[in-house]
C-alpha cells in the first residue's frame, strides 16, 4: 500500500487552492506534477554543476556528463533494456516516434507497403506514420475495436501480409485507459517478420515495463508524464537498429569526422542526440526514476488500479453517465474516460475547474478514435500516485455539479 499522505508532502503544488478550493489534480494523462526531489535535482545542478557535456575538460563539465550518463543508465534498467547505448533522449514521445519514422522509415518502406496502426492511436503515433505513407506511397491500416473497446485481435495472424513493414501501438490508450497485450502484438509481428514500436508514454509512468520481454523493436514515452521536467524523452531500440540506422538530425556532438566533403558518425545513442542536448532535465528525469523506484512500479499499479476501480464505481452511480474502455481494471491504467448525457465535455471540465478539479475535456489527441466512438470528446479523469478516494468524491459531486448546473435540476 502506498503511503499516499507521505507522497502528498513532496510535492509543493498539491498544497495550492484553485478557485478557493483545494486542487485535485486528475490530468495526470496530460502531465505529471513533480515532487521536490526532482524540482532540487533541477536546482542542483543549474547552482553547482552547469556546464555543457561530453566534450569540457573542466570539472564542472565532467561532472555534468557523469549526471547526464548516470540518468540513461537509470532509464536503461527502469526498463530492463540491455544496455545504456539503446537509450536516446529526445525532446518526448512525439520526437522518438518522428525519429523512427523519419530515419528506419525513410530507408525501409517503398511505395506498396504497409504500416499497421491501431484505431486507438494518439495523433503521436499516426501523423509521423501517415506522412511516410504519403511520401512512400505505402498505406497504413488500422487494427480495429471491439465493443468493450479493446483491440479486435481474432484473426490476428491474418493481419499480417508481405507488404507489412511495421506495426506501432500503444501499450496504454490516453482516452480509455485500455491496455494492449503488446507482448503478444509484438511478438505475433516478430514472427512474420515485421517491425514494432509501442508507444509507452501511458505505460512507463505507470506500470513495470520490460523491453525485453516484450520483445518490441523500439519503445517510446516521455519523462514530463513520470514525475519528470518537460522536454524530455526517451527512445529506447534494439542496439543493431540504432547502429544501422541513419542520423535524425546533423550538427554538433552525433558526429566523429567532419571534413569539407564529408563527415562520419558517432557511436550510439549519441549519433542520435545532435546539439547541445536537455542536460539539466535529463538529470532531473533521473531523480524521478530514483523516486517511481523507491516506491516501486507494482505498488505503483496497485494504486492505481484501486483508485480507477473506485472511481468507475462511484462514477458508474451517475445514472446518466457513460464510461468509456473497459471495466475489468486488470486491463485498463488509472484513466477514466466519461460523457455525461447531453453535456458537453468542455462545460463539465469547466465546472470541474471552478471546484479545483483539474481534468482534460475534448479529443484527447485521438480524433480518429473520437469518431470511432461517434462523440466529438470526453471528459477524462487521469490518477497518479497522490491521488486519494477523497479526491474522487470531489470529482463525482463536481460532476453532479455541472449536471445541475446545465440542467439546473435538482438530482
Ligand atoms: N502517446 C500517448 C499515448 C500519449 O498519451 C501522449 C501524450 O499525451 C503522447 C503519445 C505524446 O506525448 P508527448 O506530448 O510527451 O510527446
Amino acid at each position: 500500500m502506498l503511503d499516499v499522505a507521505r507522497i502528498r508532502k513532496d510535492f509543493p503544488i498539491l498544497d495550492r487552492m484553485v478557485y478557493g478550493k483545494p486542487l485535485v489534480y486528475l490530468d495526470n494523462a496530460a502531465t505529471s506534477q513533480k515532487p521536490r526531489q526532482v524540482i532540487d535535482a533541477l536546482v542542483r545542478y543549474y547552482e553547482t554543476y552547469n556546464a555543457n557535456i561530453h566534450r569540457a575538460v573542466h570539472c564542472l563539465g565532467e561532472e555534468a556528463t557523469a549526471a547526464y550518463e548516470e540518468a540513461r543508465a537509470r532509464v536503461a534498467a527502469f526498463i530492463n533494456a540491455p544496455s545504456p547505448e539503446c537509450i536516446v533522449f529526445t525532446r518526448n514521445t512525439t520526437e522518438a516516434i518522428n525519429l523512427v519514422a523519419y530515419t528506419w522509415g525513410r530507408a525501409n518502406v517503398s511505395e506498396g507497403d504497409e504500416i499497421l496502426l491501431t484505431e486507438m492511436e494518439h495523433h503521436s503515433n499516426l501523423i509521423p506514420w501517415q506522412r511516410l505513407a504519403q511520401d512512400k506511397g505505402a498505406t497504413v491500416r488500422y487494427i480495429g475495436l471491439r465493443d468493450d473497446q479493446t483491440l479486435d485481435l481474432n484473426g490476428l495472424e491474418n493481419v499480417f501480409d508481405a507488404r507489412t513493414k511495421m506495426m506501432a501501438m500503444p501499450h496504454v490508450s490516453n482516452s480509455m485507459g485500455t491496455i494492449n497485450p503488446v507482448e503478444k502484438l509484438a511478438g505475433e509481428a516478430r514472427r512474420h517478420g515485421v517491425m514494432s514500436l509501442v508507444d509507452g508514454a501511458q505505460a512507463a509512468p505507470h506500470m513495470k515495463v520490460d523491453v525485453q520481454a516484450i520483445n518490441c523493436d523500439f519503445y517510446a514515452f516521455s519523462a514530463h508524464k513520470m514525475l519528470g521536467p518537460t522536454g524530455v524523452g526517451v527512445l529506447y531500440a534494439r542496439r543493431e537498429l540504432l547502429e544501422e540506422m541513419e542520423p535524425f538530425l546533423g550538427g554538433g556532438e552525433m558526429i566523429r569526422k567532419v571534413t569539407f566533403e564529408g563527415a562520419t558518425w558517432n557511436d550510439i545513442p549519441w549519433k542520435f542526440e545532435a546539439g547541445t542536448p536537455n542536460i539539466a532535465d535529463v538529470i532531473a528525469f533521473g531523480a524521478a526514476i530514483d523516486y517511481l523506484n523507491e516506491i516501486g512500479m507494482d505498488e505503483v499499479r496497485a494504486h492505481e488500479m484501486e483508485i480507477t476501480e473506485y472511481a468507475l464505481q462511484q462514477l458508474g452511480k451517475l445514472d446518466d453517465i457513460i464510461l468509456y474502455g473497459p471495466r475489468d481494471s486488470q486491463q485498463r491504467g488509472g484513466v477514466v474516460s466519461f460523457n455525461v448525457a447531453d453535456l458537453h465535455p468542455h462545460d463539465i471540465g469547466t465546472v470541474l475547474d471552478r471546484h479545483g478539479v483539474a481534468i482534460r475535456a475534448g479529443h484527447h489527441c485521438t480524433q480518429p478514435l473520437m469518431r470511432r466512438l461517434g462523440v466529438s470528446g470526453t471528459a477524462r479523469a487521469s490518477f497518479y500516485i497522490y491521488n486519494t478516494p477523497q479526491e474522487v468524491d470531489v470529482l463525482v459531486e463536481a460532476v453532479k455539479a455541472a449536471r445541475k448546473f446545465f440542467r439546473n435540476d435538482t438530482a
